[in-house]
């Protein structure tokens, strides 16, 4: 079995981040991969649990919010979706993706 990990802070996610995913999905085919958000960039790499441990339950909240934007916007690049809106079907302003990478609303249907 293979397994991917990608490791940092991601705050903010960006478009960045899904290219590596994209080109590590491409080029290994994992059958596995993990999204390891820190806390602190260049965090020494310890156990996901121990790391999370550590954090104050509002904390976990937004870890766990932000993981889960993150795992639906990596769901759409997967399926061919990631920039449509899925409110009204147009695609997404390149802008918009680069300051919310995993935005699935245009700024009119979040606006609305
Ligand atoms: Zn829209």
């Amino acid at each position: 079995m293979k397994i991917a990990l990608f490791p940092g802070s991601f705050k903010p996610p960006h478009s960045g981040h899904l290219k590596v995913v994209e080109t590590i999905m491409k080029k290994y085919n994992p059958d596995k991969f993990y999204i390891i958000i820190s806390k602190r960039p260049r965090l020494l790499v310890v156990p996901y649990e121990l790391k999370l441990a550590q954090f104050s339950e509002k904390e976990m909240e937004n870890i766990a919010k932000r993981q889960s934007k993150i795992r639906l916007a990596l769901i759409r690049l997967a399926a061919g979706t990631y920039g449509v809106c899925h409110i009204c079907g147009e695609d997404i302003p390149m802008l918009r993706l680069e300051q919310v990478p995993f935005t699935e609303k245009c700024i009119e249907c979040k606006s609305s």
